[in-house]
C-alpha cells in the first residue's frame, strides 16, 4: 500500500535549512493499522503530511497504491488524495457553522453528490459512529469525543483505502481517547489501512506495529512479540 525509499525533506526559511526527514525507508501494507511515535519536533507531522501528499519531499521515493507520488499538481493531488485518503486531525477541524450531518457530508458535495443523497449517506456513517441524534448539532454543541466521531465518519464517508490520523486522540481525556481507539480499531477491521502519529505509549499500543521515529529517522519498529512485551510494559506503568 505504502513504500517509502530513503525520504529526505528539509524546510527551507530564509537563509536556513532544517533537514527534518533523514532517510526514511517504510513498507505499510494493505490493512495494517500502525502507529508513528516520537517525541514532539521528530517529524511525525512532516511524515504523516508526506504519506498524504500534503506536501512533497526532496528525495527517495513514496509508492502510494502502486503509483509513484513525486511533483503533483495541486488538482492531481486532490484527485488521489479523495480517491484513496481519509484525515483525521487532534483539533478536529469540522466547519463551525456546519451540524454534525453537514460536515460528515461535506467530502460527497465536493464529488457533486446531490444534497438529498449525501445527507442519506451522511446518516448512515453518523449512526455507525452512535452519533445518529446529534445530527443537527453544531460542533460547539459537542464533546471532544464526540466531534473526532464526527471528524471519523467524514473522513471515511469517501470511502478510502488509508485513515491517516495525527494525533487523533491529543485533544482528549484518556477515557474519550481509549473510545477513539476503538473505532479507529473497527475501522482497520474493515480492511481499511490505519496510520496514527502520537507520541503516548499508551495510545501506541493499541495499534499492531510502533514506529519510532528519532530525529528524522527510523529507530526502531515494534511488532509481534516485541509489542507483547510493550504492551506488557505499558499496562504495567
Ligand atoms: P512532530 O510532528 O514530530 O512534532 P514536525 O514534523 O511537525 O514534528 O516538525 C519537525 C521539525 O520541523 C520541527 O523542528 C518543526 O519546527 C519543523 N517544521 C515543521 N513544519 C515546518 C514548516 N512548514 N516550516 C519550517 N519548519 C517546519
Ligand atoms: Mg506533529
Amino acid at each position: 500500500m505504502i513504500v517509502l525509499n530513503n525520504v529526505h525533506k528539509s524546510y527551507v526559511t530564509g537563509n536556513n535549512s532544517l533537514h527534518v526527514l533523514k532517510g526514511i525507508d517504510l513498507e505499510i501494507g494493505a490493512g495494517e493499522f500502525v502507529s508513528i511515535m516520537g517525541s514532539s519536533g521528530s517529524g511525525k507531522s512532516t511524515l504523516l503530511n508526506i504519506l498524504g501528499i500534503l506536501d512533497d519531499y526532496d528525495q527517495g521515493d513514496y509508492v502510494l497504491n502502486g503509483r509513484t507520488i513525486r511533483n503533483l499538481n495541486e488538482t492531481n493531488a486532490a484527485v488521489l488524495r479523495n480517491e484513496l485518503i481519509g484525515f483525521v486531525f487532534q483539533s478536529f477541524n469540522l466547519i463551525s457553522f456546519k451540524n454534525a450531518r453537514e460536515n460528515v457530508a461535506l467530502p460527497l458535495y465536493y464529488q457533486k453528490v446531490s444534497r438529498r443523497k449525501r445527507n442519506l449517506i451522511a446518516m448512515e456513517y453518523l449512526d455507525r459512529m452512535g452519533l445518529k441524534e446529534w445530527a443537527d448539532h453544531l460542533p460547539s454543541e459537542l464533546s471532544g469525543g464526540q466531534k473526532q466521531r464526527v471528524a471519523i465518519a467524514r473522513a471515511l464517508i469517501s470511502n478510502p483505502k488509508v485513515i491517516l490520523a495525527d494525533e487523533p486522540t491529543g485533544a482528549l481525556d484518556t477515557t474519550t481517547s481509549f473510545e477513539v481507539m476503538e473505532i479507529l480499531k473497527e475501522v482497520n477491521d474493515q480492511g481499511i489501512t490505519v496510520i496514527i502519529v502520537t507520541h503516548e505509549h499508551d495510545i501506541a499500543a493499541m495499534t499492531k506495529k510502533i514506529i519510532r521515529l528519532k530525529d528524522g529517522v527510523i529507530e526502531e519498529v515494534i511488532k509481534n512479540g516485541e509489542l507483547k512485551m510493550y504492551r506488557e510494559k505499558v499496562m504495567a506503568e
